[in-house]
């Protein structure tokens, strides 16, 4: 009798924007796997119901989006490190029937700094973030992880506050009005916060006092370039941009549910990257 067909799937609402079908339909054909990755638009009401069920609704597991990533988080029977660091799930998987949940953000943020800027994590590395939510929050646990030291800094300093009481000596919280003092010392500058997003504020840096070997890592991907990666690249820096760390991060799920060994090819960039210029506007 033939395997069943593992099914996996994106529970959001709404889901129908998410490239995610797009990055596990490339790995399932491209290393043959049978297997199947669906969007699920499913309500607050609908979605705890759901998530519990997800055996008899047919699905070994999934990526959780806006708004039930703290829903998951309380609702999974164990969860992994990052998570819990993290303090949100988008990442789940049945292992013996038990319901797991997982934060695959940090391993989309590490891997993607490894592959992108070999070396970045020079010996006593610091690394200024800026911001404070969510993705910050993944970055700087990422990090921290990985023996840098991280200078947090955002507009409400108490949200970088907050993180720095929760991660330990590794974290310094900081205003915005500090960055000039603070950039000279980063091996690595990453923005985290929404700031130079199609659509949102720019971001107000002046690069000048960053030295020249930093690496400078935009985790936003609309646009694919951001203007501080364009500043960066134009004063030499290495940059890194947020793109591979959203295909690095669907990696995570692909090995749980299906397996095999996903790859971020120039096949699979390529791909995504032109669903969105398609649907950019200037
Ligand atoms: P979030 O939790 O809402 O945090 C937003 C951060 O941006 C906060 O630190 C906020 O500061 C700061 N911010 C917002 N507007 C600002 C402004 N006008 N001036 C200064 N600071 C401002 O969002 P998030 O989930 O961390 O996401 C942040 C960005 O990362 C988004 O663009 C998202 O698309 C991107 N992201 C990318 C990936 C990927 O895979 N590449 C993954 C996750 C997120 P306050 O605390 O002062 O409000």
């Amino acid at each position: 009798m033939p395997a069943p067909l593992a099914r996996a799937c994106v529970m959001g609402h709404p889901v129908a924007h998410s490239r995610s079908p797009m990055i596990h339909g490339y790995w399932l054909k491209t290393l043959g796997i049978e297997g199947a990755y669906e969007l699920k638009d499913l309500t607050p009401e609908a979605f705890p119901e759901f998530v519990t069920r997800l055996a008899a609704h047919g699905y070994v597991g999934g990526n959780v989006t806006v708004p039930h990533k703290e829903m998951a988080f309380k609702l999974v029977q164990r969860k992994d490190e990052a998570a819990q660091a993290i303090g949100a799930v988008n990442t789940i998987w049945l292992e013996g029937g038990v319901l797991n949940g997982g934060n695959s953000d940090t391993h989309g943020f590490i891997s993607n700094l490894d592959d992108r800027a070999p070396g970045w994590n020079v010996p006593g590395c610091r690394a200024v973030v800026l911001g404070a939510g969510g993705a910050a929050r993944s970055a700087a646990y990422a990090l921290i992880n990985r023996g840098a030291d991280v200078i947090l800094v955002n507009r409400t300093v108490a949200r970088a506050q907050e993180l720095a009481r929760q991660f330990g000596p590794r974290v310094t919280a900081h205003v915005t009005a500090e960055l000039p003092r603070l950039l000279p010392a980063a091996d690595v500058l990453v923005n985290c916060t929404s700031c130079g997003m199609t659509g949102k504020p720019p971001l107000e840096i002046d690069l000048a006092p960053l030295k020249a070997s930093a690496v400078v890592y935009d985790v936003i991907y609309v646009p694919l370039e951001t203007e501080l990666l364009a500043a960066a690249r134009r004063r030499g820096n290495r940059t890194v941009d947020g793109l591979g760390m959203l295909l690095q991060q669907a990696g995570f799920g692909f090995r749980k549910w299906f397996g095999g060994n996903p790859k971020v090819t120039p096949e699979l960039r390529a791909l995504v990257e032109a669903d969105i210029r398609a649907k950019t506007t200037k």
